[in-house]
């Protein structure tokens, strides 16, 4: 624990799989963090760990020199920043807010524009690592914004994650994200179709994987997530909802740039089969299902 981190007051809204664990690591750090999160539970969870609790973002962010939101969607960031009782009606004093959820490039700036106005400094900086990562104080963060708030938030990021880059202007950090989860979701579209044709052919799947671990088809989907799919286990995870959301604004962002993107615009339509087969809170490797239905061994 530094003695200046000691000092500093973080403000964090969005303690559910992610958030709890990069609070947590804020806390480990050496920081004071208030929490606020419409699900009581998963705030009194941290109290003991010393997380402050607070009833509203307003609340969470009094004295604190910086803001930071982890939520699902860009609706639940809207309403933390500009709805009653928001950030925007009561910001951090330290005029910082760091949003690290993914969400719409075309809100963040929006955002980013409204908040400025307030001399509020906004910097985008969703993440990739997934809860491991979170948990691991080990996430990827590319953050989008003015340099000189991405400074000012860096000593926090640093508490969180350890490749942490500032890619660009406001936005811009959302859209890497938006290109990370391209590849994912395109990724394990190719992973869920080796196992299929291996199945099929009778090889030994867990040995396919091992193989395949070891040359040019190697990858993160078919390392981490390969297991789960051999074993039939589409529980835990990365939510298949979550993954239909970022693919929704990968294809808005596309649509936006005239960007044709046909293979994300299949493979979306592959997760959606997946939600429609009651598989949304199935970790996204829930798309091996999609295979066994169309290779009839659901
Ligand atoms: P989650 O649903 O587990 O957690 C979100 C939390 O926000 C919940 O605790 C919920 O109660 C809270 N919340 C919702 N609306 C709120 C509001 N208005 N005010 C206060 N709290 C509110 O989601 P997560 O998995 O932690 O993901 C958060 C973000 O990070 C998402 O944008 C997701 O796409 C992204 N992300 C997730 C992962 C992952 O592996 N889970 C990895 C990288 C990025």
């Amino acid at each position: 624990m530094s003695s200046s981190s000691s000092q500093k007051r973080v403000a964090f809204i969005g303690l559910g799989t992610m958030g709890r664990e990069m609070a947590r690591n804020l806390l480990k750090a050496g920081y004071a963090v208030v929490g606020h999160d419409v699900n009581a539970e998963a705030v009194s969870e941290l109290g003991a760990e010393g997380l402050q609790p607070a009833a509203s973002p307003a609340e969470a962010a009094r004295g604190a020199d910086i803001a930071i939101t982890m939520l699902p969607d860009t609706p639940h960031v809207e309403a933390v920043i500009e709805g009653p009782d928001g950030l925007a009606s009561a910001p951090p004093a330290g005029r910082l807010i760091v949003d690290m959820s993914t969400i719409s490039p075309v809100a963040v700036r929006r955002l980013h524009a409204g908040l400025k106005e307030q001399g509020v400094a906004f910097v985008d900086a969703p993440v990739s690592g997934g809860p491991v990562g979170a948990k691991n104080a080990a996430l990827s963060i590319m953050a989008g914004g003015d340099r000189e708030a991405f400074l000012a938030a860096e000593p926090y990021f640093r508490a969180m994650g350890t490749t942490i880059t500032h890619v660009g202007g406001t936005g811009a950090g959302q859209t890497v994200k938006l290109c990370n989860q391209l590849i994912c979701g395109i990724n394990l579209q190719a992973v869920c179709e080796a196992l299929a044709l291996g199945r099929a052919a009778g090889v030994d799947l867990e040995q396919l994987r091992k193989v395949l671990l070891g040359g040019s088809a190697a990858s993160w989907m078919l390392d981490r997530l390969g297991p789960a799919m051999i074993g039939g286990d589409a529980s835990a995870g990365f939510r298949i909802d979550l993954m239909l959301k970022d693919l929704r604004l990968v294809l808005e962002q596309a649509q936006a740039l005239t960007v044709p993107l046909p293979g994300t615009a299949l493979v979306t339509s592959q997760y959606m089969e997946a939600k429609a087969h009651g598989e949304g809170s199935n970790g996204n490797q829930a798309l091996f299902r999609v295979y066994d239905r169309m290779t009839n061994r659901a």
